[in-house]
Parts: structure tokens; C-alpha cells; sequence
């Protein structure tokens, strides 16, 4: 999923954003600019719509060895680079159950063989993005709370509690290994433009 971390920073925390353009000519400027080329250059790895990976269901995870912890190790970094907040299989082109994700800002984990047990009546629609849909943003109605169980990279089970936008990352990541996106989950009007936006453009010449 492609929640824009500074983004969500921005609402937040008005004082520091103020603050910030006090200085803008300096290092800040030149940060900002390293972090979107490192961004491009993780997205250009990431599968982009409509490539097919993005439309496949991805398999059971059954060893558990250095081949799947390299690809993990690799998701993750591109999962950070990209600014995103998951990152499924899928949508590296590998059809395996698994995705990152950062639940509580403290740096990514995944989730192996991932499901949702008990997903919450209460549901809430929220503009979702994704990595492999840019410049896309639709509502998405998602349960509010969930709780996701599965296997880390050596195979011992682990249970995530979840509420509120760590909640929909997961169900949106779940999504991906089963080949579904989130222009398959929002209403006919933002279908619409969303593929207006997806379509290629024609080269100009
Ligand atoms: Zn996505």
C-alpha cells in the first residue's frame, strides 16, 4: 500500500512542517530529492498495472529457508524505500504467501501463509494508494479491526492484533496474494477514473 508516510506526518504535526520551510534552500532540499530518486528507483522494481503478476493467486510458503529470507530481506528494503507501508509478494512478481508491513512505525515485518481470523463487523471507507497503481487513490471499504495470523521468516507462528490503518494495510496486502486490487474493491465511478489514470499514454514523439 502506498500511504504516504509524510503525508499522514504532514496532518499531524503542523508545527515541525513550518518550521522545516524556514530552512528549505539547505540540506533539506537536497535530502528531499535523494529520497525521491531512491523512491523512483524502488517503484521502477516494484510491478506496475496491468502486469499479470499483479493478477495471480500466489501459493503456500512451505520451506522456510535463506532463499525466502533473502526475498524478505529484499521486500522490506524496497517496502521502505518506495515510502509505502506493504509490499506483497506479488507485487515483486513472486507468487508466494507473504507480505511486509510496518505496524507500528518501528521498522517492517512480514507475515507468512498470512489470514484473517475474526475480521470486525464495523467497517470504514478510506482512500487507499498502491505501490503498483501510481497516481491512483480510491475509497476502500475495510473492516476496522482484525486479527492477522501466520508464520515470521523461520516458520514459528505469530498473531497480530490490528485497528485503524494497520488494519486496512494488511486486509489491502491480503488482497494482493489472492491477485485482487483495490480497483476491484471501490465503487464504479472511482473504477472508472482510476483506469483513465492507469491507461497508458500514448509517446509523444
Ligand atoms: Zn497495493
Amino acid at each position: 500500500m502506498a500511504h504516504d508516510r509524510d503525508h499522514d506526518e504532514h496532518d499531524h504535526d503542523h508545527g515541525d512542517h513550518d518550521h522545516d520551510h524556514d530552512h528549505e534552500d539547505g540540506p533539506d532540499e537536497q535530502e528531499r530529492a535523494e529520497r525521491a530518486a531512491i523512491r523512483r528507483h524502488a517503484l521502477a522494481q516494484i510491478r506496475q498495472y496491468p502486469d499479470v503478476a499483479l493478477r495471480l493467486k500466489a501459493h503456500e510458503v512451505s520451506e522456510f529457508d535463506d532463499d525466502l529470507r533473502r526475498l524478505i530481506e529484499r521486500m522490506e528494503h524496497l517496502m521502505v524505500d518506495a515510502q509505502g507501508v506493504g509490499l506483497a509478494a506479488t507485487q515483486v512478481g513472486v507468487l508466494r504467501r507473504l507480505f511486509v508491513f510496518d505496524p507500528n512505525e518501528e521498522g517492517p515485518c512480514v507475515v507468512v501463509n498470512p489470514r484473517i481470523v475474526d475480521p470486525s463487523k464495523s467497517r470504514e471507507t478510506d482512500e487507499e494508494g498502491c505501490l503498483s497503481l501510481q497516481g491512483v487513490r480510491v475509497p476502500v471499504e475495510r473492516s476496522t479491526s482484525v486479527t492477522l495470523e501466520g508464520k515470521d521468516a523461520n516458520g514459528a507462528d505469530v498473531q497480530w492484533k490490528l485497528e485503524g490503518l494497520s488494519a486496512r494495510v494488511v486486509q489491502h496486502e491480503l488482497d494482493h496474494l489472492d491477485g485482487v486490487l483495490i480497483i476491484d474493491r471501490t465503487d464504479e465511478e472511482n473504477r472508472k477514473r482510476a483506469l483513465g489514470v492507469l491507461r497508458p499514454q500514448p509517446v509523444l514523439r
